[in-house]
């Protein structure tokens, strides 16, 4: 079946540029600069560039784009793992199938006790996973599930990461309250893809590729997409097939993807990285996520725990908006005693520290830590959104917010360094807001907020 990823047309793409000019470049960078996205020939030029210094003068744009659009924020949030059973077997996954290990899904106990600790850690934020497995999984317990952790205590936002599945399971979920709908396509080369999905449900490729179309059919407004990058080792057809994803939803459904995750493959339980053919370097991953910035500068893109504090780092200057913080990846693993753990995790994480040392190290580098929920509680999700950020209003709304819910979170869990950092940030980003009434309000709400007043925004 022909889909809307033109393998075709993708490959004529980066052959045509295979080897572009200074002055090609150059000029795909200026119209980035706009902030308005870039053309396919424009993307292939930028993939195939392999001039030290123009790669750094993309680099560098990317941050600008990024600075222009999102400004210092950058969101935080945790995955919570409920349920490890899974009947695909994704090579590359620590939950396949062939894979044999005590599964299990949380009860709504364990869950409430899961939402405890990821409470305690100052998380309001969560990317609810499972894997695929209608018998021990059913859909219906991860509707259940959802109201159980809303119930547990005082998370505000629940993105949710489920296989591909009907319309009208979507419209149920979306009846639910979720942040996101977040899947990934893995790889959108078809026979990559066919690979590595031996025998399941998830091998359809069909299936996954159109499942944002269905999900948005059933009523969600902010679906995420992503690649894996490493599965196929050719990373610039994947960016482009990605774009092309992102243009076919705005096509038919009015509105892209709301996040795109950019995850590498990382080692698992029962694979080895050698297994694959190439892997993604570090400059190489850096390239992916700076032109991904460029392509689609209202996208939030989201790094997880699988890269090291290193590249998180240095990827937040360059386009990353949302990292997760102090994640666990295994069912039942917040609750824990990690010295006896036994859960099987679904990859290895490299960025162990904890919400508060990435939350001071955020802000030692004048970003924003953010745990702000409003937008979709406030109406303002799908294609209203997107309006808002093109109008470069983000800055009146979610930088506000973001300074609300750093100062609830530092009353609440904060360290004399911390109540500092905070103190002192908070001067320093009221002093820049211009609308004088906005910045009364602001100020005001934090008042408020150090006297005990919690979830306030704009
Ligand atoms: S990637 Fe998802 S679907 Fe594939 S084995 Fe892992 S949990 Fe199952």
């Amino acid at each position: 079946m022909e889909t809307f990823i033109q393998i075709d047309h993708i490959e004529a793409l980066l052959k045509h540029h295979f080897n572009p000019t200074e002055s090609e470049v150059l000029s795909a960078l200026n119209h980035a600069k706009e902030g308005k996205g870039l053309t396919y020939d424009e993307i292939a030029v930028l993939l195939n560039t392999e001039d030290e210094i123009l790669l750094q003068q993309i680099f560098k744009t990317a941050g600008e784009i990024k600075d222009k659009i999102y400004g210092n924020r950058v969101v935080l949030f945790a995955p919570l793992y409920i349920s490890d059973y899974c009947k695909n077997n994704c090579t590359y996954c620590g939950y396949k199938r062939d894979n044999i290990f005590p599964r299990r899904k949380l009860s709504r106990e364990e869950i409430h006790q899961e939402v405890k600790v990821l409470e305690a850690l100052g998380h309001k934020r969560l990317a609810l996973e499972v894997g695929e497995d209608e018998d021990n999984c059913p859909f219906d317990y991860v509707l259940d599930a959802i109201d159980w952790i809303y119930e547990a205590g005082d998370i505000r936002r629940i993105n949710v990461n489920i296989a591909a599945t009907t319309v009208d399971n979507y419209k149920r979920l979306h009846g639910k309250k979720i942040g996101t709908y977040i899947l990934f396509q893995e790889t959108y080369h078809r026979p990559t893809y066919e690979k590595l999905h031996p025998q399941s449900l998830k091998g359809d490729y069909e299936r996954q590729l159109y499942a944002h179309h269905r999900a948005m059919e059933g009523g969600i407004e902010d679906v995420g997409g992503g690649v894996l990058y490493g599965l196929y080792p050719n990373w610039k057809f994947e960016v482009l097939a990605q774009i092309m994803h992102n243009e076919d939803l705005e096509r038919t459904s009015g509105v892209g993807f709301h996040t795109i995750s950019i995850p590498r493959l990382k080692k698992a339980v029962g694979m080895e990285l050698d297994q694959f053919e190439k892997g993604i370097t570090d400059f190489e991953f850096k390239r992916i996520v700076t032109i991904l910035r460029l392509a689609l500068p209202y996208t939030g893109m989201i790094l997880s725990t699988r890269e090291t504090q290193e590249i998180r780092t240095d990827l937040i200057h360059h386009g990353i908006s949302q990292v997760s913080a102090g994640s666990q990846t295994g069912v039942g693993s917040y609750s824990e005693s990690q010295e006896d753990s036994q859960v099987t995790t679904q990859f290895e994480v490299s960025d162990d520290r904890s919400p508060i040392e990435v939350i001071k190290s955020l802000l030692k580098m004048d970003f924003l830590p953010s745990y702000c929920t409003a937008c979709y509680r406030m109406g303002r999700t799908g294609d209203a959104f997107m309006e808002i950020v093109k109008a470069g209003r983000i800055g009146e709304m979610c930088h506000p917010n973001a300074l609300m819910t750093l100062n609830e979170y530092c009353l609440q869990y904060g360290d004399d360094e911390l109540r500092k950092l905070v103190d002192d940030f908070t001067q320093k980003e009221l002093a820049l807001i211009k609308n004088l009434v906005l910045k009364a309000k602001v100020t005001e709400n934090i008042r408020l907020i150090k006297l005990g007043v919690k979830d306030l925004y704009v």
